[in-house]
């Protein structure tokens, strides 16, 4: 069963009794949920998993800077349930309950179990709105979790969806097949316009077996699947644990999409490392993980002005930056003019380069 109230996370041997009372009142303001799945793999509160869910009395010290909807969904709703950022896609949010509540969840403000869903004429207008414009390419259910809806309302929103002549495709972004793998019903994604899966995980721990079932069932069944993470502190702020987690997922057919730096949601200081940390980890991984294995680092600009890439950098001023740190000059056509020096450790594996003298370093894409 889910663990949903203070007194459930005491009983599982989650929470310290004597924090009780302390955490009745973060959960008075913020939802909690556990899924079994999910309370199966805390081994502690501070561990990675527990971290993640638990609810601690940090919660409740606001900073200046944090703000009630970081990403300005609000600015760009057009019709209740739908935000409208991007010309060519929408977010369509049919509810705004989750199986697991996130405690650095970036619509804390919105999501939970008392969260209205959108009744069936809201629904319709929201959908009226997106058959209306045709420049609307792409669909993104997100919420609350849209794979929390039953099969059978999940299937009539797709199968509209579907009928739509000008999507293209059909996003669903979802922590479930990780966190409730129980619920994971591929055939409740059939259509004939791509259906595309992007799984919320943030650490290795979470792909238990059942979840990498879940996974495998939407894998078999043609579901393109895509991966966001979180960067968070005391979570996944370090290589060696973001690498174990990207290669698995690469393992199981999905591809890391996005490393999301922290938003600015209230309550949630406590996971928010700098971005000059977030670059170094990319930094580190760059030369010694495939291609495939590589999110793209991302900040969504506080405010709603959208999302973008935050580095790092390899060129700047005519110098390149190889994986290892060494650097070339390079002409604006982009060929490489001569080598600047390398860094140490890697630059020995590496091989001279005739022409310029230079070390190359071995190259991995
Ligand atoms: S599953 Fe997503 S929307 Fe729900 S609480 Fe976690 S981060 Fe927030």
């Amino acid at each position: 069963m889910t663990l949903r109230r203070i007194q459930d996370l005491v009983a599982a041997g989650l929470v310290e009794p004597e924090r009780a009372a302390a955490l009745e009142r973060v959960a008075s303001r913020y939802a909690v949920a556990v899924t079994p799945a999910m309370a199966a793999l805390v081994e502690s509160p501070g561990d990675p998993i527990g971290r993640q869910f638990v609810p601690s009395e940090g919660e409740l010290a606001i900073t200046p800077e944090e703000r009630l909807d970081p990403i300005g969904d609000a600015a760009h709703e057009a019709v209740p349930g739908l935000v409208h950022r991007y010309p060519d896609r929408v977010l369509l949010k049919p509810h705004h309950a989750c199986a697991v509540y996130c405690r650095f969840c970036f619509r804390r403000e919105q999501v939970g179990p008392g969260g209205a869903a959108l009744d069936a004429r809201s629904l319709e207008r929201a959908l009226d709105y997106i058959r209306a414009r045709p420049a609307i390419w792409e669909v993104i259910l997100s919420g609350g979790d849209p794979l929390l809806l039953s099969p059978r309302r999940l299937k009539a929103l797709i199968g509209k969806l579907d009928e739509i002549p000008h999507l293209g495709s059909i996003r669903i972004h979802t922590r479930v097949p990780v966190v409730a793998p129980e619920r994971v019903s591929a055939a409740a994604l059939a259509a004939e316009k791509a259906v595309w899966v992007v799984l919320h995980v943030n650490h290795a721990r979470e792909l238990s077996e059942e979840a990498r079932r879940a996974i495998g069932k939407l894998v078999r069944a043609g579901i393109p699947l895509l991966a966001q993470t979180v960067l968070l502190k005391g979570v996944n702020d370090d290589p060696d644990t973001l690498e174990a987690l990207f290669r698995a997922l690469v393992a199981l057919r999905v591809k890391p999409y996005y490393l999301h730096h922290p938003d600015l949601a209230p309550g949630t200081a406590s996971f928010r490392g700098t971005i000059e940390a977030g670059q170094a980890a990319m930094r580190a991984l760059r030369g010694r993980l495939s291609g495939i294995a590589q999110p793209t680092y991302v900040l969504d600009i506080p405010g709603g002005y959208g999302k973008v890439p935050v580095g790092p950098v390899y060129l700047a001023d005519g110098i390149v930056e190889d994986p290892w740190g060494g650097k070339h000059s390079l002409n604006p056509e982009g060929a490489s003019s001569s080598g600047c020096g390398t860094s140490s450790a890697r630059a020995s594996t590496g091989t001279k380069d005739a022409a310029t003298g230079a070390t190359r370093s071995r190259r991995s894409r």
